[in-house]
C-alpha cells in the first residue's frame, strides 16, 4: 500500500499511487460493506472526532458509518449547540479537542483553507470534508471509485462537469484527481459559472450542453452554491434548467453507455430532471454514496496507519 499523507487536506497533494492505493483498499471496503456483519478492527480504541460548521447529510453520515465500521469510538460534535456558538474561534474549539487526544478529526468549514490551517495546530490526523469552495478530496475519491468500478478504467475517460463550476470544490477536486489520472475533461456552463482564469486549467470549456456533451463517457452534473453567490449568477432558474439543466434530450450527446452523477444534495427541475437521476439505467447517484462509506473507511485506515507508524517511531526514539 503506497500512501504517504498524513492528513488528508486535498487531492492537490495525492500522488496517482496514492489514489490508486486509496480506491484498492476502498474496493475491499465495499465487499464488507455488502456483507451481515460490517465490522473491522482497524481504528479499534481510536478516537474520531467530526465537526461540521457547515450543514451535510451524506458526507457526516458517511464518516460516522465509516468510522464506527471501522471499530473507532466516534463523537460528532454538535456544532450549533457548541462554544462557537458563544464566539470561540476554531483554533480554539480544535485545540479544546487536541486536549481529549483524538486520533482522526474529520472537519468541513465554510472557509477555503480553514481546515489546512486547523492541521497544523492537532497532533492527529485530520480529513477535509469540505472548505468552502477550495476542496472536497473524499467527494472526488468516491466520484473517482464509482467510475473505475462503472467504466473498468480511470483513465483516458471524456469527463462532462456540468454546472456551477466557480463555486463547486467538488469541481476543484474532480479536475485535480481525474487530471492526475489523465482524463479528458471538458467544463460545462454558463460563463458567470466559470471560475476566474479557467483557461489555464488545462481542459476544454463549454457553454453549450449538446456540443460539450458529444462523446462524453461520464456527466456529473453540480448544484447552484446558492449560498456562495453574492448577487445574480443566472436570469432565473427556470432559464436555467432549460439551457443546462440535464435530461433525457441533451443526454442524447453523450455516449451511449454515459454514465450520470451527482454528489448531492441535488435539485431536481434546476440542474437535473427527475425522472433521469431517478434512471437505474444511467444514473450512480445511490452508487456513489455507497462509494463514500467505502472510500472514507479507506482514507481513515491509510491515515491511522500512519499515525500509528509515527507514534511508534517516536516512542523508539526516531526523529519523525
Ligand atoms: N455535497 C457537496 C458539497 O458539500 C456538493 C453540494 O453541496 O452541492 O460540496
Amino acid at each position: 500500500m503506497t500512501f504517504r499523507a498524513r492528513h488528508l487536506l486535498g487531492i492537490e497533494q495525492l500522488a496517482p499511487d496514492e489514489i490508486r492505493s486509496l480506491l484498492d483498499l476502498a474496493d475491499t471496503y465495499v465487499d464488507l460493506n455488502r456483507r451481515t456483519i460490517k465490522r473491522t478492527d482497524a481504528l479499534a480504541g481510536m478516537t474520531q472526532i467530526n465537526m461540521f460548521f457547515e450543514a451535510s447529510t451524506r458526507t457526516q453520515s458517511s464518516f460516522e458509518i465509516a468510522g464506527k465500521r471501522l471499530g473507532a469510538d466516534v463523537m460528532n460534535m454538535a456544532v450549533a449547540h457548541s462554544s462557537v456558538k458563544k464566539g470561540e474561534t476554531l483554533i480554539d474549539t480544535a485545540l479544546t479537542l487536541n486536549a481529549m487526544h483524538p486520533d482522526l478529526l474529520v472537519v468541513r468549514h465554510p472557509n477555503s483553507g480553514a481546515v489546512a490551517l486547523l492541521a497544523q495546530k492537532v497532533n492527529c490526523a485530520v480529513l477535509n470534508a469540505g472548505d468552502g469552495k477550495h476542496e472536497h478530496p473524499t467527494q472526488a475519491l468516491l466520484d473517482a471509485l464509482t467510475i473505475r468500478r462503472r467504466k473498468g478504467r480511470l483513465q483516458r475517460l471524456v469527463v462532462a462537469i456540468c454546472g456551477d463550476i466557480a463555486h463547486s470544490r467538488v469541481a476543484r477536486s474532480n479536475l485535480l484527481l481525474l487530471g492526475k489520472m489523465e482524463n479528458r475533461i471538458r467544463l460545462i456552463g454558463p460563463p458567470t459559472l466559470m471560475p476566474a482564469g479557467v483557461a489555464e486549467f488545462g481542459c476544454e470549456v463549454y457553454d453549450d450542453m449538446a456540443e460539450g456533451l458529444k462523446g462524453a463517457d461520464v456527466v456529473m452534473m453540480l448544484r447552484l452554491q446558492k449560498e456562495r453567490m453574492d448577487g445574480g449568477f443566472i436570469p432565473s432558474e427556470r432559464e436555467y434548467y432549460h439551457r443546462y439543466g440535464l435530461d433525457a434530450e441533451k443526454l442524447a450527446h453523450a455516449k451511449e453507455d454515459a454514465i450520470v452523477m451527482h454528489p448531492g444534495p441535488m435539485n431536481r427541475g434546476v440542474e437535473i430532471d427527475g425522472t433521469l437521476a431517478d434512471d437505474i439505467n444511467r444514473s450512480v447517484i445511490q452508487e456513489q454514496v455507497e462509494m463514500g462509506v467505502a472510500v472514507r473507511m479507506a482514507a481513515m485506515d491509510l491515515l491511522a496507519r500512519n499515525l500509528k507508524a509515527e507514534r511508534g517511531a517516536r516512542a523508539a526514539g526516531v526523529v519523525v
